[in-house]
């Protein structure tokens, strides 16, 4: 018998797990919000095609050559950094399931916040609203969940992410998402939203935090030198695509609400207030262009 066979007549569903346990918590152990039980189970559970339940119920149950071979496989990749993720190919944001890939930054939980001010300003079930640097369209295609009746529209510059995003669209139902390839508002006719919406990079780079993030895409995590380049182009145009009434909405860093804050009202924007997220961060700043003015 090959080793490889001496190994997999022994291999069961909890000798696997431990050993991935291990592993993960040997290299995550300076990480301090690693989840080295939880990432090992959801990939053997993904590697054997089988539920976690059934990971933590069947413990003594052998596993299958080829399938531990894919376990440790996912296992390597995790340990040099990738995130469990892009290992998956999903995850979940507000009620839905996306698929992901290394195209698109992961959809953060913090990032639902921005979702909830959003459905919050504009109870109304009719209106429109753009998603600008949509990446695998979270944001866009939780407004569309919510908002059967709105008008949805998502830009991106990657036209990588945007297959991403359209391609979650369709798995979805929410195919009257319109996407558009292009930078921030480039990417759109000129027309007015009731609602803009970004989670645009805000990192700046030469912030040491770039380094757990490498596996993502650098442009989606990163502006360049100047964390707020972003947040500020995004604040000095989105005048011209709002209606009067209507409200942009900014995720940005727990640094910078106050910056962002000063940058909307210093371009006109009322009602300027800013938002924590669960961790207790400032992550979410909006401010409404005014009827007249
Ligand atoms: N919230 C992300 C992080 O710091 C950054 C996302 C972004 O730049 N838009 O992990």
């Amino acid at each position: 018998m090959t080793r490889a066979a001496i190994q997999s007549a022994r291999d069961t569903l909890g000798t696997l797990l431990a050993e991935g346990v291990r592993r993960l918590q040997e290299v995550l152990a300076s990480e301090p919000d690693a989840t080295p039980e939880l990432d090992a189970q959801l990939l053997l559970a993904h590697a054997l095609r089988i539920s976690r339940t059934c990971v933590h119920s069947h413990p003594e149950q052998p596993a299958q050559e080829p399938a531990a071979r894919r376990f440790r496989a996912l296992i390597a990749r995790r340990a040099a950094g990738e995130p469990v993720a892009y290992l998956l190919e999903r995850k979940a944001f507000w009620t839905l399931e996306l698929t992901v890939n290394s195209a698109v930054l992961v959809p953060r939980p913090e990032t639902e916040l921005l979702v909830e001010r959003a459905l919050a300003l504009r109870p109304e079930a009719r209106g429109s609203a753009v998603d600008l640097g949509t990446g695998s369209g979270a944001i866009a295609l939780a407004l569309a969940h919510e908002r059967p009746r709105w008008r949805v529209s998502a830009t991106d510059i990657s036209s990588e992410a945007l297959a991403v995003a359209r391609a979650n669209a369709v798995a979805l139902g929410l195919e009257r998402v319109a996407f558009a390839q292009g930078s921030w508002f480039a990417a759109l006719p000129a027309r007015r939203f009731d609602l803009v919406v970004s989670n645009p990079p805000y990192v700046a780079a030469d912030d040491a935090a770039l380094a757990a993030l490498a596996h993502e895409p650098r442009r989606a995590l990163t502006p360049g030198p100047d964390a707020l380049a972003c947040l500020r182009e995004i604040v000095d145009e989105a005048p011209r695509f709002l209606e009067g009434g209507g409200w942009l909405l900014l995720e940005h860093g727990a640094e910078q609400g106050s910056q962002v804050a000063g940058a909307l009202r210093a371009r006109g924007f009322v009602t300027v207030r800013t938002h924590r997220d669960l961790a207790g961060h400032e992550r979410v700043t909006e401010g409404q262009w005014p009827e007249i003015r």
